[in-house]
């Protein structure tokens, strides 16, 4: 069956890349949109043919329950909001996307796996990179150790911010934190998933050249991650410059991506020869094997968990900036 998906909250990555992905899918379809903005939801409608029995607002969520053309809701809000209507969601009884990162903070994961469990719903995190073709190679060749055991890593990812100085993005309490909590993510992923480990502690220092537009979250920050394998991990994110970058190194050789977590155009080298991989719709591919999971009840690759594991690790980055200490991930 394919599936009917709702997006929650219509700003820049649902209207620029998920509803176009939807027009690309081939398991789900763009059946219902939830937004605050009644313009939005007649321009939307408009455009994505959607029919009003299927859009709802913030307050009247919850009753999409007895819409039968919902099958998975997808959450694209401000962090502040993802644990709310993760939850709504699910006790709504619909399986749930929910977008990086996962929540504010690691107790609030746990909070939104257990509603998920308790209602029976597959939950999955917006890691589309899990189903791109580039960062799934670095996935092969670092957990199946092709050229031996990965030895050292570094990864950045970051972007001059140039927006709105206004933007939730920059309000603690609707974010979370700064460009850690938003584009540091993908680096750490990246970290975990090119190892195929966990990492045990870690050690962080911050950067900040522009404390008026950055007071309240982080601009720059650097880490340094133990894994268990006793590789050397680094790492760095930024809303100050520009990186976007993941590179291994192994006993026998090396590999690498850059750009490494952008939308398209990612590009890699092994050994020093191009990969020679072709990008495709990363969000049409993460949505469409999110709803085959849900119609074979099966457990996606990206489940709340993944989200969990990040969030752990970006606590004890936040806690180590206020330490100035090793500290350990869990
Ligand atoms: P955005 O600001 O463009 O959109 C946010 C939406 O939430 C807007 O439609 C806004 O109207 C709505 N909203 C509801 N309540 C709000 C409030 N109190 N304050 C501000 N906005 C409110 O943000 P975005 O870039 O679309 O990001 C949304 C989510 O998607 C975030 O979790 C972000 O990290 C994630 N994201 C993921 C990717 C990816 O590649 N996976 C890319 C971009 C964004």
């Amino acid at each position: 069956k394919k599936l009917g998906i709702a997006l929650v909250g219509l700003g820049g990555y649902a209207g620029g890349q998920l509803a176009p992905a939807l027009q690309q899918t081939k398991n789900c379809y763009l059946a219902g949109l939830v937004t605050g903005t009644p313009e939005k939801a007649k321009t939307w409608s408009a455009k994505y043919n959607i029919p009003q029995k299927n859009i709802y607002n913030y307050k009247n969520f919850d009753s999409i329950a007895s819409n039968k053309d919902i099958d998975i809701v997808y959450v694209v809000l401000p962090v502040s909001m993802h644990k709310e209507f993760t939850i709504r969601a699910a006790a709504a009884g619909k399986h749930v996307i929910c977008e990086k990162p996962m929540a504010l903070n690691a107790a609030e994961c746990r909070e939104m796996i257990a509603a998920c469990k308790k209602h029976n719903r597959l939950l999955s995190i917006g890691y589309r990179l899990h189903f791109e073709p580039h960062n799934m190679e670095m996935m092969r060749l670092g957990q199946k150790q092709i050229f031996g055991k990965v030895t050292a890593l570094d990864t950045g990812n970051g972007f001059k911010y140039g927006g709105d100085p206004n933007a939730w993005r920059l309000k603690k309490a609707l974010s979370g934190g700064g460009a850690l909590m938003d584009m540091g993510i993908y680096s750490i992923q990246g970290s975990r998933y090119t190892l195929g480990q966990e990492p045990i502690a870690v050690k962080a220092t911050q950067e900040k050249t522009n404390p008026v537009l950055f007071k309240e979250v982080d601009e720059t920050i650097f880490w340094e991650l133990k894994f268990p394998g006793g590789a050397k991990v680094t790492g760095k994110s930024s809303y100050n410059n520009n990186w976007s970058y993941l590179k291994a190194t192994a006993t026998k050789g090396n590999f690498e991506l850059g750009p490494a977590f952008g939308y398209d155009g990612l590009d890699g080298k092994i050994n020093g020869k191009p990969m020679q991989i072709p990008n495709i719709n990363q969000q049409a591919a993460q949505m469409d094997d999110f709803a085959t999971c849900v119609n074979l009840k099966k457990q996606s690759r990206v489940p709340g968990e993944e989200g969990l594991k990040d969030m752990k690790i970006i606590d004890a980055i936040y806690r180590s900036l206020n330490t100035g200490k090793w500290e350990q991930i869990g």
